[in-house]
């Protein structure tokens, strides 16, 4: 028995910038436990905090990016807890009055997982959030057996929290939908979202029902999910140990459960009944934000989103839906493909071709990524020029490329006449093919009673019987216009 899966997320992303939300020591990641620490950070008495109007204004661009609203004015609160990754004893936080309110993320198809893309249940799916807030990270504690230990370098990284509304129906769109997010924040500039290093991290909601008509099922909250791969199995696991029990006659209680991924299993943290109080109330060390002035900074920051780029290269360059979405994915060789367009009158389907078909395969097998290419993006455009004009066919313009990788200075055309690829002389090739097809009478009877195939035989005696390398395209298109 299958039942209807809902499933809402909480989203922490660390923002970039150079310095702490509330005091001046840095971001930076790793180094030495408990160097980059201060009063403030440390939460001695008496220190005060001062806000880092960067992250402010990079979490507004973020509202931006996701079509979320502000509210006029923003505030600073307190949340009231006892721990040792917060010395305060508080975290100051938003509740009331977030810095971003609504807005959406576009789940794009090639963002689902591999093996879970040729059937999307709901193509083109947007994920409504619920609000954007800023706080400060907490201390990383570490527990060995019997003792403890933190660090507090982490501690006041400036925090965004996403919360999306209760959107998602499956583990493979919540891991479409944390790609795609990831993707907007780091293209936006706002975070490298490294799920590695910790700086995007979730909790994920979820709950089951019978029908579309009941009312949600009570939601169990999954903590300790740090990679995306952790979501997606926390998620089936979950869905089925809430449907065994449901079948069962069980319903389940509002908790939150701890997802371990080496035994993959949750386990029980606590029940709504355990739920902390955490005593909300206004920070008075913080004066509240007006956002208009600093949303009117910021907008000009905004960049082209990445499902914006992919319906501009379709509808200006004639791209694939597909090639459009690795194009939108993919910052670095959007702008490349820009620059080699950029330099004159190539065809830009056939450029995009190359770039998807074979200049990334090439540096894939090399292991250089596109942002890394030794060659600018002049050089390749001179390459398709060569192949544009037709003296180059594309096999041949793989092989000047190879070279061309190890000696990006030199001149495509140069190593294309060195190695032979010389557009023949036009009467010269005129002849040979004459030559060819009176040499072999039945082959061409047979490519007359429709046996394409054997023109590429044909072309092959061509080339072979060719002083020069003829680019065999311009070959095959002669014999074809000499059989009719
Ligand atoms: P809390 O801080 O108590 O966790 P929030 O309102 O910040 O509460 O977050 C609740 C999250 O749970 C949201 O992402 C929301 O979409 C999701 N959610 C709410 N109700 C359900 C439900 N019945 N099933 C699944 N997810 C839910
Ligand atoms: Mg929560
Ligand atoms: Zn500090």
């Amino acid at each position: 028995m299958s039942y209807l899966v809902t499933i809402g997320l909480e989203v922490h992303c660390q923002v970039k910038t150079r310095t702490k939300m509330f005091c001046a020591c840095e971001t930076s990641f790793g180094g030495e436990p408990n160097t980059r620490t201060c009063p403030v950070c440390l939460g001695l008495p008496g220190a005060l905090p001062v806000l880092n109007r960067h992250a402010i204004e990079k979490t507004l661009l973020a509202g931006l990016l996701l079509d979320c609203g502000s509210p006029e004015i923003s505030q600073w609160d307190r949340k009231n807890y006892f721990y040792p990754d917060m010395p305060k004893n508080y975290q100051t936080t938003q509740m009331d009055s977030p810095l971003c309110l609504g807005g959406e993320v576009p789940v794009y198809d090639f963002n689902y997982p591999t093996d879970a893309r040729k059937n999307i249940p709901r193509p083109g799916l947007k994920v409504r959030l619920n609000r954007i807030h800023l706080e400060e990270d907490v201390a990383k504690s570490t527990h060995l057996g019997t003792s403890s230990v933190i660090d507090y370098n982490r501690a006041g990284t400036p925090l965004m929290e996403i919360v999306t509304e209760p959107d998602i129906e499956s583990s493979a769109e919540a891991f479409a939908f944390l790609r795609s997010l990831q993707m907007i924040l780091q293209q936006g500039g706002i975070s490298d979202a490294d799920m590695e290093k910790g700086q995007l991290r979730c909790d994920v909601n979820i709950s089951i029902r019978r029908r579309p008509e009941d009312p949600y099922g009570n939601r169990i909250e999954l903590k300790n999910l740090n990679s995306i791969s952790a979501v997606r199995r926390s998620i089936d696991y979950e869905i089925a140990r809430q449907s065994d029990e449901l079948a069962m006659g069980i319903d389940q209680i509002q908790s939150t459960r701890r997802w371990d991924d080496d035994r993959g299993e949750s386990q029980l943290l606590r029940t709504k009944e355990d739920a902390h109080d955490y005593r909300y109330f206004p920070c008075p060390d913080l004066l509240p934000v007006h956002t208009a002035p600093l949303l009117e900074k910021v907008r000009p920051l905004l960049t082209e989103r990445p499902h914006e780029r992919a319906a501009r290269y379709e509808q200006d360059f004639g791209v694939t839906t597909y090639d459009a979405s690795v194009f939108a994915a993919d910052l670095p060789l959007a702008h490349y493909f820009e620059a080699i367009l950029g330099t004159g009158a190539l065809n830009p389907k056939k450029t995009s071709n190359f770039l998807l078909n074979t200049l990334l395969g090439t540096l894939n097998e090399r292991s250089i990524a596109i942002a890394d290419s030794p060659l600018p993006a002049a050089k390749t455009a001179a390459l398709l020029g060569l192949v544009e004009a037709g003296t180059l066919a594309l096999s041949q313009a793989k092989e000047v490329l190879s070279i061309l990788l190890d000696a990006p200075d030199r001149d495509p055309a140069a190593i294309a006449k060195e190695l032979g690829f010389e557009p023949a002389d036009a009467g010269e090739l005129d002849a040979l093919c004459d030559q060819v097809i009176a040499a072999n009478p039945d082959k061409v009877a047979e490519i007359k009673a429709g046996n394409e195939k054997l023109l590429n035989w044909l072309t092959g005696q061509v080339m072979k019987a060719s002083t020069s390398k003829p680019n065999p395209k311009q070959v095959t298109d002669l014999l074809k216009g000499k059989l009719g």
